[in-house]
């Protein structure tokens, strides 16, 4: 039988402290500028699709450690809001986090500000085995992958912006989504209507279809 190997769940202590930051976080003209790219902090800004949550919180201060208040809030955004807390509120890996903050950087230098707006992050299992199309093994179970979009740019856009990035990473291009997860670099088409892609693209991915 497939084990699901997340990180430990959180502290209750841990949970609430995360609920307040994210609580409190709030969205201010200088979240909004901390947004852009600096040397030693770093600042994510995240919107939960379908729901009023918004946070532009940092994950790091210093440039070397993670910042837990940040980090915790962005957790709590990221969780599997299909079950209780206990189950839904998990460690995303924090090289997941760092990914999506590249991405929210390389948008940024195109002069994007937005925040990136999550569908989908953690999931449990049975979750993952509810959503349509979702591989077993998905990375989304372990923490490790978010699936998300931007108003006002498309996701082609969006995946270009997520291709540009020089560390490893799985990306999967949808309609209505990209799929970007920290674990090894690859890429796939989810929807194969998607005459935008090149001939060159298309012949490479009949080996590289995986739902994710
Ligand atoms: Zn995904």
């Amino acid at each position: 039988m497939w084990v699901m190997r997340t990180q430990p769940l959180m502290r209750r202590r841990d949970f609430l402290f995360a609920f307040t930051a994210a609580t409190v976080a709030g969205i201010s003209p200088a979240a909004v500028r901390a947004a852009v790219p600096s040397s030693t902090q770093r600042v994510l800004w995240l919107r939960r699709a379908g729901t009023s949550d918004e946070i532009a919180v940092p994950f790091c201060i210093d440039g070397r450690t993670v910042y837990y208040p940040g980090y915790n809030a962005i957790c709590w955004l990221m969780r599997d809001r299909h079950v209780a807390a206990a189950e839904g509120y998990v460690r995303i890996d924090i090289v997941e986090i760092e990914a999506l903050w590249e991405v929210q950087q390389a948008l940024a230098l195109q002069g994007v500000r937005r925040p990136l707006i999550i569908t989908s992050g953690f999931r449990s299992v049975q979750t993952n085995l509810a959503t349509e199309n979702a591989a077993r093994n998905s990375m989304h179970c372990y923490g490790k992958a978010a699936d998300m979009y931007v108003d006002g740019i498309s996701t082609r856009d969006l995946f270009d912006a997520c291709w540009s990035r020089a560390v490893s990473g799985g990306i999967g291009y949808y309609d209505s989504h990209v799929h970007l997860d920290s674990a090894s670099r690859r890429w796939w088409v989810g929807d194969l209507a998607v005459p935008v892609f090149d001939p060159a693209l298309a012949n490479i991915r009949g080996d590289s279809v995986v739902n994710a």
